[in-house]
């Protein structure tokens, strides 16, 4: 590779010169210089400077094999060899989206058999909105074209990812949402949970707010509801029990499709293939990405349930969507070699009964008494900490997100790669991640706590 002819400072050079990077304030990263990822091995990545970083973030919640997987390498090689690009548009196939739409109809939840490609999260859930909102109008139901989503939704970053994620700041320079979205509160009890309500009525409580905007818009108008079964970018959110099963009831009474975002949940990172699965939900859509390829090819799989799919089929017409990569045959090879590599080395099985349980243990045990921490919760390999000022009162340190990026920061310098969203730290790790790896970052996460508490308390 040619970037060994470069020093780190040329490189950081024609970064600031050049290259405009997504969610960033480019004044600052001007002033501070990017952090350059040189190469990667098994569960660590390495910058420029030779640091040996813990990547608990699994690069952006995707690289769910860890790095370094020569199989992913040969597999797009030899498929680039072959034929590295041809499209799926005017009746035409190629064999790896077709062996790749058979398998995923094999793991995902029954009743969910047909795929839609994409490259990316985003493009799948833009995908689904015109999907669900196109079966509607074949159903001769043009009006029950609203979706309800949730806030702190994130589903994505083109104008209708945008639009169905409920990040106030996001919504803020959209300028023009796509229309008929509403969002209601999300089921985040840490903060939305009365005092002395319990989980399960909090759940309901978060639930019946769905059922609330249905009946605002009129369930005649109602296309679907959309939701991350854990929410990931909003601070690895996790729902009551009662929560999921309330939702699919609600969506049922009123005809509403429940379209599932799974594009961190799925393929393993809850201990199942799907987190339709761990949770009993049964969603009319799945949209998937990331780890779909463990992020080695940029690659999204909207999955769509029978109902959607046979309207598709039964009521014929062109459903004028898609993508010049949709199907792309490299992608699929590898999220095919990809998923065989999931199953051989049984790394569902061993989130579900041993790293998920022990990762929400460790993280309880180590680090749960620190004073910095209000609350640490997890879910497979999804983890968030609470950081607090006052653990009682659940008091923040001011402003809002001075502490987790403090402590994110100290955590990347201890060599564990983290996330700060707002005041809430987050994990989501290979899934090649041991019982070991696990202790060596608690160990990582608990001195960088702790400098940050010097910092915070004393600074
Ligand atoms: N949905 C969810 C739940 C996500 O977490 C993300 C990305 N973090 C997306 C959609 C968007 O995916 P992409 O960045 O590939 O467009």
């Amino acid at each position: 590779m040619t970037y060994q002819n470069y020093s780190l400072a040329q490189l950081r050079e024609a970064d600031a010169a050049h290259h405009l990077h997504p969610f960033t304030d480019h004044k600052d990263l001007r002033a501070a210089g990017s952090r350059i990822i040189t190469r990667a091995d098994g569960p660590f990545i390495y910058d420029t400077e030779g640091n040996e970083i813990l990547d608990g973030m699994a690069g952006l919640w995707c690289v769910n094999v860890g790095y370094g997987r020569d199989e992913l390498a040969d597999a797009a090689y030899t498929q680039m060899k072959e034929l590295p690009y041809y499209n799926s548009f005017f009746r035409c196939s190629t064999p790896t989206p077709v062996l790749l739409a058979r398998k995923l109809a094999e793991i995902a939840p029954s009743g969910l058999s047909q795929v839609f490609y994409g490259s990316s999260g985003s493009e799948a859930n833009d995908t689904a909105v015109r999907l669900v909102r196109h079966y509607w109008a074949l159903e001769g139901k043009p009006e029950k074209n609203h979706i309800i989503s949730r806030n702190w939704a994130y589903h994505g970053s083109t104008i209708a990812g945008t639009s169905l994620g409920g990040m106030a700041a996001m919504h803020g320079q959209l300028h023009g949402a796509v229309p008929n979205i509403t969002h209601v509160m999300p089921p985040y009890a840490y903060e939305l949970a009365e005092d002395g309500e319990s989980d399960e009525a909090f759940g309901l409580r978060a639930a019946r707010a769905v059922e609330e905007a249905i009946l605002e818009a009129g369930p005649e108008n109602v296309a679907a509801f959309i939701g991350e079964p854990v929410m990931g970018a909003g601070g690895v959110k996790i729902p009551p029990a009662s929560y999921w099963p309330e939702v699919q009831r609600i969506c049922r009474k009123h005809d509403v499709l429940l379209m599932l975002d799974e594009v961190i949940t799925g393929y393993g990172r809850t201990g199942e293939w799907f987190a339709a699965q761990s949770m009993g939900i049964e969603p009319d859509t799945i949209t998937t990405a990331k780890a779909l390829t463990s992020g080695y090819q940029p690659l999204s799989a909207l999955l769509v349930g029978d109902r959607i799919a046979g309207t598709l089929v039964e009521k014929g017409g062109e459903f004028f969507h898609g993508y010049t990569y949709s199907g792309h045959p490299v992608a699929c090879a590898v999220a095919l070699k990809n998923l065989e590599i999931i199953e051989r080395e049984g790394l569902i099985e061993r989130v579900r009964s041993e790293t998920g349980p022990y990762l929400g243990k460790a993280l309880k045990e180590r680090l749960g008494d620190h004073d910095l921490v209000g609350e640490v919760r997890s879910f497979g390999l999804l983890a968030a900490i609470e950081i607090v000022k006052d653990k009682a009162a659940k008091k923040r340190f001011d402003p809002v997100g001075r502490a987790a990026s403090c402590v994110r920061d100290h955590a990347i310098a201890t060599g564990v790669m983290m996330r700060a969203v707002n005041d809430t730290m987050i994990l989501s790790p290979p899934l090649i991640w041991t019982k070991a790896t696990i202790d060596m970052a608690c160990e990582r996460i608990a001195r960088a706590l702790d400098l940050a508490r010097t910092e915070l308390r004393h600074g």
